[in-house]
């Protein structure tokens, strides 16, 4: 398992760093090729626990489906992961509350390297704070809301985008949906 980043200095958004514990980075299967990427540190998962996705009920749900869909080998805090997983904004807004605007474009360098370092070929942006950050970064514009391009292919070079709404207001439907689409572009990775 692998942090690509470490620093904890940044003071960048005085209400973020007011309100976090600490700043969360990505972790996961640098070499994977595949980056889930979130919104934020959740107040009582992430924040807390330092890794992104884990500790809350956001958390558990995507957890549930990477075991599903074999991105992950069980639900525990040691299990492999075959996937990145990190956030556009790393610090937990006060009160939970969606980054705003300059906060995720303060944030932006931290994903930048992230996946300049990465070179994914498969991104996962989970909710509409990624998905117009990947939008912008590999399709040149905001793709548009989560709710229609959910479990949507979005190709960009050798980048394939596959939109995830929000674990905390997915349905069961939708999820089994992003299930679906997600796997053959999982196996068309380790096609020769
Ligand atoms: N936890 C995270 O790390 N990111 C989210 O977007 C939600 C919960």
């Amino acid at each position: 398992m692998v942090t690509l980043l470490h620093h904890q200095d940044c003071i960048s958004c005085p209400a973020l760093v007011a309100s976090r514990r600490r700043i969360v980075h990505g972790y996961g299967d640098a070499t994977s090729g595949i980056v889930f990427i979130g919104e934020a540190p959740g107040r009582h998962g992430a924040d807390q626990t330092g890794l992104p996705f884990w500790g809350d009920r956001s958390g558990r749900a995507l957890r549930r489906m990477l075991v599903q869909v074999g991105l992950a080998s069980n639900e525990t805090a040691t299990a492999t992961l075959r996937c990145f997983i990190t956030n556009a904004v790393r610090c937990c807004p006060p009160g939970n509350r969606t980054p705003v605007p300059d906060e995720v474009r303060a944030c932006r360098e931290w994903l930048r390297i992230e996946l300049d370092l990465i070179e994914p070929r498969l991104i996962v942006p989970v909710g509409r704070i990624a998905l117009r950050e990947v939008g912008m970064r590999y399709l040149g514009r905001d793709p548009g809301p989560i709710r229609v391009l959910h479990a949507t292919v979005l190709r960009s070079g050798g980048v394939t985008i596959l939109p995830l709404i929000h674990p905390a207001r997915i349905s069961r439907a939708d999820m089994q949906a992003f299930m679906t689409a997600v796997q053959p572009l999982i196996d068309e990775r380790n096609e020769p």
